[in-house]
């Protein structure tokens, strides 16, 4: 991590007393919000508080997400929208950082094509903003950083949008260049953090009473690869699962080829890991595997499932999908919704496939029409839909624990919160129970939760 301590001291002596408000807006994944924590971690220091309005700002910071190509045309399109505001208030300066800036042409578009911009840094350069700010505060014009410092990934303070919840990446990048995906090339290659620091960050917020700690990374479960046998991830597991405290650990996303008989091992033997693994299968046609260079087939999929299932057959899977990768077949399809009725998922989180320039899929021939992909997606979510009701009667007659997230957005009086299986629960409640752990009786079941009535409070682990 640079030392700021100097760039920091110059920005509080230029801006005296004068109160400085910052709205920052992350796009995209977790590591991207988690990221754009850490922007406003660093801005605190920095003297500023938030706001949620763009209009009240001082700092205008969008903290960008590049996998997808209309997620980027959005975030151009709110730029543009920020000239009005710099018109009207010269004052305001404006950066954009993350994925979108750590490509040198986009760098180069904002600068040409956006004025109202002061400022872009790349997603490894987030250390850079002190001095990015500093610039723009003097009027020196347009600056860029979109360096590979990697230096942030430490000792970075966070303002942490949940007081119960905590998101700790604990690696960078990614190595595995999955035909579709843009990360690869705008985060790096993969960068796992000392492992005494991530348990040292973990303990910390068990101690300020976080209740959920979200490990994070982009193929989170080949952490340690670049520390030469210091510590793999099912150690890391191992590892937090012995900091003392009423806590689960949950972790995110996880490639299947990295999905050990050796993680799985530590997921049944750590109690504090939570009854629920995100295995992102992508497609059920081998060959399309082999098309997306996810190194695995359907074979090798369905053996970690099986490998899951004899130790639990109730333990949750949820998987990511696409639809419509180039030259997907109708078998090819086919074989998509026969593992997704194989594995009877909790959830999918499907997509329908879209070109991201500076991709080898982008390159790839596809003779799949866009309406036959949105009836392919269609009959999907139908079949999921199916599964999902089914599958959630499973969880009628048990108690589950839930640590209860917000109110119900769906009945009055009701609470929302997740089961360690991530599994929506909902049921009747007072709001001075969000942020704790309640057990709750479950007694019915719909395709996108379960219902239930309050049981006795913390009995159950
Ligand atoms: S594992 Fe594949 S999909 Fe995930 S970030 Fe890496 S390249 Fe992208």
């Amino acid at each position: 991590m640079k030392d700021n301590t100097a760039v920091i001291g110059e920005i509080n002596g230029l801006l005296g007393s004068s109160p400085r408000k910052a709205y920052v807006r992350s796009f995209g994944c977790q590591l991207n919000v988690s990221d754009g924590e850490k922007i406003q971690g660093l801005l605190r220091k920095m003297g500023y508080t938030f706001t949620e309005d763009e209009h009240k700002a001082d700092l205008i910071i969008l903290n960008t997400c590049a996998v997808r190509e209309n997620a980027e045309d959005r975030v151009f399109g709110i730029v543009g929208s920020m000239k009005k505001l710099k018109e009207l208030r010269p004052s305001l300066i404006i950066g954009i950082a993350g994925c979108m800036t750590a490509q040198s042409h986009v760098a180069e578009k904002i600068k040409k094509s956006y004025p109202q911009v002061d400022f872009v840094m790349g997603t490894s350069a987030l250390s850079a903003l002190p001095k990015l700010l500093l610039e723009a505060l003097r009027g020196g014009g347009f600056t860029a950083d979109i360096a590979e410092y990697d230096d942030f990934s430490e000792a970075a303070e966070q303002v942490r949008s949940s007081s119960f919840k905590a998101s700790v990446p604990i690696m960078f990048g990614c190595n595995n260049f999955c035909t579709y995906c843009i990360v690869p090339y705008v985060r790096g290659r993969e960068r796992s953090r000392r492992p005494g620091d991530i348990i040292a960050e973990v303990r910390q917020l068990v101690s300020e009473g976080y209740k959920e700690i979200m490990l994070l990374g982009q193929n989170v479960n080949s952490y340690g690869n670049d520390l030469g046998g210091e510590m793999s991830f099912p150690q890391l597991l191992r590892e937090l699962n012995r900091i003392e405290g009423d806590f689960w650990i949950r972790f995110m996303s996880s490639h299947p080829k990295d999905a050990s008989e050796e993680l799985i091992d530590a997921i049944f033997d750590c109690e504090k890991a939570a009854k629920h693994l995100h295995l992102p299968v992508q497609s059920g046609s081998t060959d399309v595997l082999a098309r997306m260079n996810r190194c695995y087939t359907v074979d090798d999929y369905l053996k970690i499932v099986d490998c899951i299932r004899s130790r639990d057959p109730d333990f949750s899977l949820t998987t990511d999908l696409i639809v419509g990768f180039p030259d997907e077949t109708d078998e090819d399809f086919r074989a998509t919704l026969d593992i997704v009725k194989k594995v009877k998922y909790d959830n999918i989180y499907s997509f329908i496939y879209s070109k991201r320039s500076g991709t080898k899929a982008a390159e790839m021939t596809d003779g799949t029409s866009e309406e036959e992909k949105g009836i392919r997606m269609r009959k999907l979510l139908e079949v999921q839909r199916e599964i999902s009701t089914e599958h959630y009667k499973r969880f009628i007659g048990r108690t589950m624990r839930v640590l209860v997230d917000d109110v119900s957005k769906k009945k009055e009086g009701w609470l929302t919160g997740k089961s360690s299986e991530f599994i929506i629960v909902e049921f009747e409640g007072d709001s001075s129970l969000i942020g704790q752990f309640v057990n709750v009786e479950i007694t019915g079941a719909m395709n996108w939760a379960v219902t239930g009535k309050i049981a006795e409070r913390n009995a159950l682990k």
